[in-house]
């Protein structure tokens, strides 16, 4: 209960309007019940003619307030009784009933009307905060962490909050205001039966939690397991290419059954607990109800009682719309136990520690635009082994910088230190001088264009993909961009020209075509520091020409650190770099390389046959 109480403080705050009205509201109901419900004791004693007393009429204001409006009541139902006769005084009684209760559904409504924005409201914020964490870790988390979990702790874990907690909410200020005015009332119209009440329902509460105990361990398992499911789905999408080239449908159909019936195992077991409540706290309710109406009934006609058979009636009506709301409440409380699992989950991804922070003091970016960089004796690992091992390297401004090396010698890995993708582990990277850390991180970034291997594109058009980086270009600028990514043709050959819908991740275009379009965006950008991880690689011969002459047009006046497959790309780099296992072995120019008789000699002898 503590840990919920924190987390409604957490999030309900921005709320607190709809929860002040909804309060009211649950207040103003609970009282309009015992009201309505109260008007049944005339109404008996009519009918059962047992009260044969005769009020007269007290001034307002006179006396306790409660004798003036009960006796005033009891005056006119007998004014009404004498001037019409008791069938119309009856039809007045049962109009007044129907007219109480449509006041009461009307605020139990609208209480639960003011709960709905602040449920929704929550879960809202839940789900924006945890996209906004997501884009701010850093990518190192989510290696470590399966995509399919955290797209499962999204959708499902919030859907879960949200069924389970925040649904709840309502009930959670409804219930507890409705049991004490309903058990203040009790006590008034009988202390001697709300005592023994008070011993019947603890007991029968705990008989009914002791169905719910494993719930909260059934639904994290149920919630781990949909993460698996949703894994499983994620990397079938991705793969099927593959699995169809590989006539593997029917081995991932088999994996993904299995887990799928592994799923509905834990959500039978779970589903079946939960359905067991209902009609166990149904028949507790019913045998407290059934021991009282024996004992009350037996105190009223062995005739030693202070409360009259009426009154005793309305004191079961009452009692009998206790167990409502404790029902409702223990549901509640045992379906937050739920959704706090759910929370928990939800909390490893907010919660979690982000590595690559801001300065508290942060330099400014040097003045002149014209950045050179150093990395100072880098030594970086992932886990346990080394990757990058006394690394050092100057790049000064406008040149260009190859690394050439086998596939897993830790190229691509040098060039995400430059944006702090992940931090050195020793060492230092410097932009003139001053260490990359000690810059604002969105700073550091927009001094950086990257192009990788797989074009990165986004379900959007032709022109909010290569404005993807920069806040106000003009027309004009991005069909120039356009044009020196040799993209502007294609673009222009497309239905709606810049604003052709690309397709999911840029599905409607060629390898070739994607890769300018990502060249493109690198253009508009116009940084000072070009990141070329593979760029060409992933391209035919044809399609790599068009690219290569992009890229050459994008690196002119640039500092560029650039990473090849293909040798023929990198012949003209100011200096070329050979890493092997996390070292530089050989550095120099592309002749002086190859006179060297080297490493990169045999590369390129390699790639010539
Ligand atoms: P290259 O780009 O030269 O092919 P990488 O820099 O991608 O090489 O990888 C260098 C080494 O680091 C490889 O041994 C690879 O297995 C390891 N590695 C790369 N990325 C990660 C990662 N995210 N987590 C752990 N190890 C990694
Ligand atoms: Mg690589």
């Amino acid at each position: 209960m503590k840990e919920f109480l924190l987390l409604a403080k957490r999030f309900i705050s921005p709320y607190k309007k709809y929860l002040i009205l909804n309060i009211l509201f649950n207040i103003l109901s609970a009282f309009l019940t015992l009201f309505s419900f109260a008007i049944i004791i005339p109404i008996l004693e009519m009918l059962f003619r047992i009260s044969q007393a005769h009020y007269e009429f007290m001034a307002w204001g006179t006396g306790d307030l409660k004798d003036v409006v009960v006796n005033n009541f009891y005056y006119y139902t007998q004014e009404i009784i004498a001037d019409h006769g008791q069938s119309v005084a009856l039809a007045a009684l049962a109009a007044l009933l129907v007219f109480m209760t449509l006041l009461k559904t009307g605020t139990a409504y609208l209480s639960a009307y003011y709960s709905i924005p602040m449920r929704t409201g929550v879960v809202r914020d839940i789900r924006n905060l945890i996209y906004d964490k997501v884009v701010s870790l850093p990518i190192g988390f989510f290696t470590n962490e399966r995509k399919g979990d955290v797209m499962a702790r999204i959708s499902g874990d919030v859907t879960e909050v949200e069924n389970s907690i925040t649904s709840s909410i309502n009930m959670l200020f409804k219930n507890p205001i409705m049991i004490i005015v309903c058990l203040v009332t009790m006590v008034l119209v009988s202390w001697q039966l709300t005592v023994f009440v008070l011993i019947l329902l603890p007991l029968a509460g705990m008989l009914m939690g002791k169905v719910g105990k494993n719930l909260k361990r059934a639904s994290l398992e149920g919630q781990t397991q949909w993460g698996v499911l949703l894994s499983n789905i994620e990397e079938t999408l991705g793969g099927l290419r593959i699995i169809k080239a590989f006539n593997a449908e029917g081995k991932v159909s088999g994996r993904f059954k299995k887990e799928n019936e592994r799923f509905v195992r834990i959500s039978n077991r779970m589903n079946r607990r939960y359905e067991l409540a209902h009609p166990m706290s149904e028949l507790l309710g019913t045998l407290t109800i059934a021991i009282v109406l024996w004992f009350g009934g037996t105190l009223i006609l062995t005739g030693d009682s202070s409360i009259s058979a009426a009154s005793f009636i309305y004191y079961m009506v009452i009692f009998y719309s206790i167990i409502n709301p404790a029902k409702d409440l223990s549901k509640a409380v045992y379906s937050i136990q739920r959704g706090m699992a759910s929370m928990e989950r939800i909390d490893k991804i907010l919660k979690a520690d982000n590595p690559i922070k801001d300065p508290s003091s942060p330099r400014p970016l040097p003045r002149d635009g014209k950045p050179s960089i150093r990395y100072d004796n880098v030594s970086f690992r992932y886990a346990q082994n080394w990757v990058l091992r006394n690394v050092s390297l100057d790049i000064p401004f406008g040149s260009t910088v190859a690394l050439v090396g086998q596939s897993g010698s830790g190229k691509s890995t040098m060039a995400d230190l430059l944006p702090r993708f992940y931090d050195v582990n020793e060492g230092a990277i410097t932009i003139d001088g001053i260490d990359i850390r000690q810059l604002r991180v969105h700073d550091l970034r927009s001094l950086m264009g990257n192009v990788n291997q797989e074009a990165i594109l986004f379900n959007d058009s032709f022109y909010n993909n290569i404005t993807f980086g920069v806040h106000n270009a003009t027309m004009e600028q991005v069909e120039q961009a356009a044009r020196v990514a040799n993209a502007y043709d294609f673009i222009m050959e497309t239905e709606e020209g810049f604003n052709t819908n690309i397709g999911d991740r840029g599905c409607r275009l060629s390898g070739g075509q994607r890769q300018r379009i990502s060249i493109a965006r690198a253009i508009l950008k116009n940084p000072p520091i070009l990141i070329l991880d593979e760029a060409t690689s992933a391209l035919d011969t044809e399609s790599e020409h068009l690219v290569q002459e992009a890229l050459d047009r994008l690196m002119k006046d640039r500092t560029t650190l650039v990473i090849a497959h293909r040798l023929s790309t990198i012949r003209n780099a100011d200096l070329i770099c050979v890493l092997h296992e996390g070292r530089i072995v050989e550095r120099g120019t592309h002749d002086e390389l190859i006179a060297l008789g080297g490493q990169y000699k045999h590369l390129v002898d390699m790639q010539k046959f």
